[in-house]
This record gives C-alpha cells, structure tokens and sequence, in this order.
C-alpha cells in the first residue's frame, strides 16, 4: 500500500473557540488583516469574537470586508493591496468558502507578486502570509484545503490556484456561527460537502485514510438530511454539518474533486446558480455514469449513507434540491466543451467524453437527449 497523507493545519473545535484559543493567534504575527463578505460576519457574531480575540492578545488588525460570493480575480488583487497597506503580517478570513478562498489568494498575492497571467500556473515562491480562518458555512472546507477558487473570466468558468502553500496554519470551527444561515444557503453548502466526500471517494487520488474521512463525513450528512428536509435544525446538527465539512475538505485536500466540480462551474459562471446546489443536481446523474465502469465504488457511497440503492439518494437529492432551473440544449453544449478541459476531469476512474458531459447535463435537468 503506498499513499501520503498530509494535513499541517490546525483544527481547533469547539463553542467559544476563537476566545478561549486567542494566543494560537500570536504565533502567525502582529498584525492583521481580516478578510471577510459584507455583512454575515458582523451579524452572526463571528467578526466580533475575532476582533475581542484580538485585542485580548494584543495584536493589531485591518478589516477587508469586501468579498462577494465567487470572489473575483480584481477582488483578491484589491485585497492583497489593501494587506501591503495596512502593513499585514497575516490573515483572517472569516466566511463561507469565497471569503476563505479570497483570503488565500490575498494571503499569497500579498507576500509576492504574481501576475494575472501567472495565478493558476502553479510556479510560486515559497512565500505566503499565514492564515487562520473561521468557516462560516458548513460547507466547503476550505479552511483545510489548499485551494483558492476564483471566477476566471477569461476562461468563462472558475479556476483553482492549488498550492500547499495555501494551506491555513489555524481553523476555528465554532457552529454557532452558522445557526441563522437561511435553510437554502444550508442545504446547498450541506449538498458542497456531500459532494466533496463523495467525489473524493470516487478519484482515482482517493486513499485509505481519504477513504475513511469521507464515509464518516458523507454518513454524518446523511444524519442530517431528515432535519433539512424539515428546516429544523438544532445546534447539534449544525455542529455536526460543520465538522463533516471539515472531514471532507481534508479527503478533497488529498483526492481534488471530479467532474462533478468542472460541470457545476459553468452552472455557477453562466446561471448563478450556488456552487453547492449546482454539485447536487449533477451528483446522482455523475455517479450512475461511473457506477457503469466502477460499481463497487459508487456501492460503497451508497452503502456508508445507509441506502440500498442510488435512487434512494437521487430522491433525497431531488427533495432537497427542489424544482430546477431549465437549462437549453445549446446552454450545455457550451457548458460540456468548457467542462471537458478542467483538470479535474482527470480524477475520474471513468473517464468522461465531452458526449458524456453531455449526456450527464440533459439526464440532470430531465431534458430529452
Ligand atoms: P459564500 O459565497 O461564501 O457565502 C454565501 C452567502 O452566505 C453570502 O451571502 C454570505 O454573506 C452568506 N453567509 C455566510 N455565512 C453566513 C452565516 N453564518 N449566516 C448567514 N449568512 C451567511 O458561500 P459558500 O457556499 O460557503 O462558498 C462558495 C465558494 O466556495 C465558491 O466560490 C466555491 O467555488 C468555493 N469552494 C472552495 C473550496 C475550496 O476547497 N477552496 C471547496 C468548495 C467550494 P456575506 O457575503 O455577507 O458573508
Ligand atoms: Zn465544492
């Protein structure tokens, strides 16, 4: 058996984290720079304990709070501007996955200078601000990858920087922070989750202790999904959520995803539609395509969630995904050829064609082929 596994951040859990660990803090610098979205941090208590933490240590901070959803080459720029300025020796970032991507991409383009031409090259220095973040949303894990996903729009789609060096030093997870995200931003970042476990135990990269953090993480989602179904909720589910986020942005750390990722993008880039709900409608289409070259794969997914069949989990998918968007025929055809050149596709032990792409966009919105 030969595998590596490597994991060098941090994970602090727990209610009352960020506080009750405020010296962790002193070891990455003195000053900081908190990158952030606009407003949920400031409502959901998250911002407010980071900055007390702060003063209680004694170390000084910017606040950047102006990532949006699917943060944008122009935004990380700006933010790592914004790092130089204020004299930054590290990085907050506090939020769902785009704040934590921003903040990687800040953390980097702040401590060196890359050109737009050269960020998803992957030649960099061995340079970085170090980072802690706190995940807002349960989720995408990024507080343990070491991927920043941006809007490229030169390519149409979204891009990783994929770097080690992006790895944050710190992760707090304290649930609370989550328990008034509205019911859809839940299930679709429950569904990103699911997806990350999933597609991680389907990669060709997948490994004996990748394979082992995602049963547990996709069998604790799947304990949820009756109370998000309902939109009932308690804190034990919500602290539940956000450490099988965790586990599964540990196994996406070690295994990338699949062509589930590189589909749903063109769904986030063309249709707006949120990055967790566009990897829900193409799951169940996605695992039917490979459980024809690999059935013992997508069996052993079916059997860690406690199904006896895929269509059991596409029901639930469908429940919670609700109606869907109307996509044209024309609309996939371009979405499957931008698809098709992510490397993600590469992960696949089937791997797809463009006609598959295809075939996997028309079954996941019910369009006759
Ligand atoms: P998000 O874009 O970070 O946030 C979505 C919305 O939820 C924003 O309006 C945000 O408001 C709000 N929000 C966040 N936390 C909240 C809370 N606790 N209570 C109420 N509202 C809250 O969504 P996300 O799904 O977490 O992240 C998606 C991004 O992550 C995508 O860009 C995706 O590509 C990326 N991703 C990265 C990785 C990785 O490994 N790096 C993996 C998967 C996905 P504010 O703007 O006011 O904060
Ligand atoms: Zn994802």
């Amino acid at each position: 058996m030969e595998f590596q596994f490597y994991m060098p951040t941090r994970v602090i859990t727990g209610e009352d984290c960020i506080r009750k660990n405020k010296d962790a803090f002193r070891a990455l610098g003195k000053k900081a720079l908190i990158v952030t979205g606009a407003r949920s941090a400031k409502v959901n208590g998250s911002e407010k304990d980071v900055t007390e933490a702060l003063k209680l240590a004694d170390i000084e901070y910017e606040i950047f709070d102006r990532v949006m959803s699917n943060p944008t080459i122009a935004c990380v720029y700006e933010g790592a501007a914004a790092a130089r300025d204020a004299g930054a020796d590290f990085v907050i970032a506090i939020g769902g996955g785009s704040p934590m991507d921003a903040g990687k991409a800040i953390a980097l383009l702040a401590a060196q200078d890359i050109s737009e031409d050269d960020l998803f090259k992957g030649q960099y220095e061995n340079k970085i601000l170090p980072m802690a973040f706190v995940p807002t949303t349960a989720g995408t894990g990024s507080e343990v990858t070491p991927y920043s996903i941006l809007t490229n729009d030169k390519a149409q789609t979204k891009t990783s920087i994929a770097t080690p060096l992006l790895f944050p030093s710190l992760a707090f997870l304290d649930g609370r922070y989550t328990k008034d995200l509205g019911i859809t931003t839940t299930i679709n970042t429950a569904i990103d989750a699911l997806s990350h476990g999933i597609e991680g135990m389907i990669s060709v990269k997948a490994n004996p202790v990748s394979d082992v953090l995602a049963k547990e993480s996709i069998r604790q989602i799947g304990e949820c999904f009756n109370a998000l179904k309902k939109g009932s909720l308690t804190a034990a589910h919500r602290e539940q959520l956000l450490y099988a986020s965790m586990l599964a942005g540990v196994v996406i750390a070690h295994t990338g995803t699949t062509a589930v990722h590189s589909m749903g993008y063109s769904l986030t880039y063309f249709m707006d539609i949120d990055h967790g709900r566009a990897n829900g409608l193409l799951l169940a289409e996605f695992m039917k395509f490979t459980a024809a070259g690999r059935p013992d794969v997508i069996e052993s997914i079916i059997t860690a969630m406690g199904y006896k069949k895929l269509e059991e989990l596409e029901k639930d998918l469908e429940e919670l995904l609700g109606a869907k968007e109307g996509v044209t025929a024309e609309e996939i055809a371009r979405y499957s050829s931008i698809a098709i050149k992510a490397k993600n596709i590469g992960n696949c032990p089937v791997v797809p064609e463009e006609k598959d792409l295809v075939k996997i966009y028309t079954e996941s919105f019910k369009l006759s082929v």
